[in-house]
């Protein structure tokens, strides 16, 4: 018999990037005190995380809990082997952001004109040429500049999406300038299936022109479209401590794939991430206090394999 995990061809090195601090506070309606927001920024840095995507650079009307970003990044202890990256929704953000120190920049475009309507009120066309300024601006100042495409695998607000306009919206993103390119499941809707046979068509267009995803657990298929893109080759991927997460304009949207969920697959199946889970979780639990309630992720609650045995004895 063959050794099942011969199987699927894994790669041996995941690279997270941590967004709580942005993906997750942004849909806490209780106002996130600015030095819970650096605690938790300062405990992801000495984590042994290399990304994160530290808060996003928005309208306070927009969204109130990232009023504070400017003050946070001011006051977060900066690790200098951490890239802290930022969400901006337009190039006064992206302006902003640079002043508060940033070392990278997001810009979310949504695959539908509706989401990105609500998202950030520009026609997609709008938000390309804003890139295209915010990917000038990013040269100057040598700072990376990515963009992120929500609603890749299904929309919130016109339902399904045809690969080939994702992929023609991957490939003016390449065209713009993009450092990356992100796929995001904003809605969680994406299946194993889809993920496959949209990273395939992705390289057929693409060849490896480097991406990351950002996937959302909000049906509970997360990790499985997470092993399904590994499987296809994909080792960068977007994940939230706590499971926190969602999109502040859409109804029904929930977590990232939890941080400490995907750390403690890779601890399982032997890949190596360089980021210790205790240290996230310790993060994780400091925001559970203060939130008041058990948050998503699953080994969080449930603890590890050692711990499970401890506690049976
Ligand atoms: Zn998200």
């Amino acid at each position: 018999m063959t050794d099942p995990t011969d199987a699927p061809s894994l790669p041996k090195h995941l690279h997270l990037i941590e967004v709580g601090p942005r993906d997750g506070f942004q849909m806490e309606s209780t106002f996130i005190p600015t030095d819970l927001k650096v605690a938790t920024l300062d405990r992801l840095s000495a984590s042994g995380v290399r990304e994160i995507e530290a808060t996003s650079f928005v309208h306070p009307k927009v969204i109130p809990q990232m009023a504070d970003a400017d003050e946070v990044m001011a006051r977060i202890e900066r690790n200098p082997a951490v890239r802290y990256l930022a969400l901006v929704p337009n190039r006064r953000g992206a302006e902003r952001a640079l002043k508060a120190g940033i070392d990278g920049l997001r810009l979310v475009v949504c695959a539908t004109e509706t989401y990105n309507q609500r998202n950030v009120g520009l026609s997609v066309d709008e938000s390309l040429r804003d890139f295209e300024q915010i990917v000038r601006l990013g040269e100057r100042e040598d700072v990376e500049v990515s963009a992120v495409m929500a609603a890749a695998f299904g929309c919130p607000f016109e339902g399904k999406i045809d690969d080939s306009v994702v992929l023609e919206l991957a490939q003016r993103f390449v065209d713009a300038g993009t450092h990356r390119v992100g796929l995001g499941d904003s809605a969680g809707l994406a299946n194993p299936l889809q993920i496959r046979r949209l990273l395939r068509k992705y390289r057929d267009r693409l060849g490896d022109f480097p991406l990351w995803l950002h996937l959302h657990d909000t049906r509970g298929f997360g990790i499985a479209n997470t092993i399904a893109a590994l499987e296809e080759g994909v080792t960068r991927f977007d994940t939230s401590l706590g499971g926190l997460g969602g999109c502040p304009v859409m109804k029904g949207a929930s977590g990232n794939v939890s941080t400490e969920d995907l750390l403690y697959l890779c601890r399982e199946m032997e890949i190596e991430t360089g980021v210790d889970l205790d240290a996230i979780r310790e993060a994780s639990r400091a925001l559970q206090d203060f939130l008041g309630r058990p948050l998503a992720s699953r080994v969080l609650q449930a603890g590890t394999r050692s711990e499970l045995v401890a506690r049976n004895q």
